[in-house]
């Protein structure tokens, strides 16, 4: 049962007491960060799969079938990867990052706005939508540079795919080891944004709170029972104003 599940000061003042006294903070990350920077979510209500059936659009096993099936989905998702910017949420983070607060950020995310918003140890375990390579000579390009088309083609002629987890797919190995250390040894897990319903990424989270972590939910909707502390905001308004609880906090 969350200790607080309100929208109030004397939460955000707790919360920064929290972050501030333990430190040692891992986020976990997920589509509702990044609403508020224009990028649609999958699952909150008008998100992509009341339009796209995942295990249609967004399988492994149909991208090898038909891949124009997945590049149309990713023309409605991200038209443009380099016209989304990180919102005050990501800014917040990566603010948090720089007094010392948060560890690592890790994500769901493969829209590449905590690295663009200058977080420094950005774990991306579904990848990220920055490269795309071919399927058969392996050949990578890199945004800006990549070859219109539904689906885009390599220049030997082979199809090209995002470097983003499909379903279907494994999660890259070293990303996913490096998220269950940070998870299980972190003392505050920060859960922004993610229904956290994906596995094994959701898993972290019950890592984290089985070590011993506090939970500290920021989503518009509950979605972690067990969180220690709730807020129901937005991420760009929530992060900013515990932020600014942790400045009124005097340096010992
Ligand atoms: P999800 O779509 O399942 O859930 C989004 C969550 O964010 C919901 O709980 C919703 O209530 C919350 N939310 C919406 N707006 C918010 C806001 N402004 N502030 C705080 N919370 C808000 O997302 P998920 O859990 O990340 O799982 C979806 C999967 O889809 C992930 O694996 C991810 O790879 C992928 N995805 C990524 C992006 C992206 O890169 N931006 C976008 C959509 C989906």
């Amino acid at each position: 049962m969350a200790k607080r599940n309100v929208d109030s000061e004397v939460l955000y003042t707790e919360v920064a007491k929290l972050l501030t006294d333990l430190k040692q903070c891992v986020v976990l990350t997920g589509a509702g960060i990044s609403a508020e920077s224009g990028i649609p979510t999958f699952r909150s209500l008008g998100g992509l799969w009341e339009k796209y059936d995942p295990a249609v659009y967004a399988s492994i096993e149909v991208f090898r079938k038909d891949p124009s099936k997945y590049w149309i989905l990713r023309g409605d998702f991200i038209r443009n990867y380099d016209s989304y910017q990180p919102n005050n949420a990501h800014l917040a983070l990566a603010g948090l990052e720089q007094m010392g607060i948060v560890r690592c950020v890790i994500t769901q995310n493969i829209d590449g706005l905590h690295k663009k918003a200058d977080s420094k140890h950005v774990i991306e375990v579904h990848g990220s939508l920055r490269e795309i390579y071919c399927l058969a000579c392996g050949k990578e390009y890199r945004v800006p540079h990549i070859p219109g088309g539904t689906p885009p083609y390599c220049s030997c002629g082979g199809v090209l795919k995002p470097n983003t987890v499909l379903f279907g797919e494994q999660l890259p190995r070293d990303a996913l080891t490096k998220a269950q250390e940070e998870s299980a040894w972190c003392k505050i897990m920060l859960l922004v944004g993610t229904s956290a319903v994906v596995q094994p990424a959701a898993s972290l989270l019950f890592l984290a709170k089985q070590n011993g972590a506090q939970i500290i939910e920021i989503n518009i909707e509950k979605v972690f029972p067990d969180a220690d502390y709730f807020i129901m905001k937005k991420a760009g308004i929530a992060l900013p104003m515990i932020v600014e609880e942790i400045k009124k906090i005097p340096i010992l």
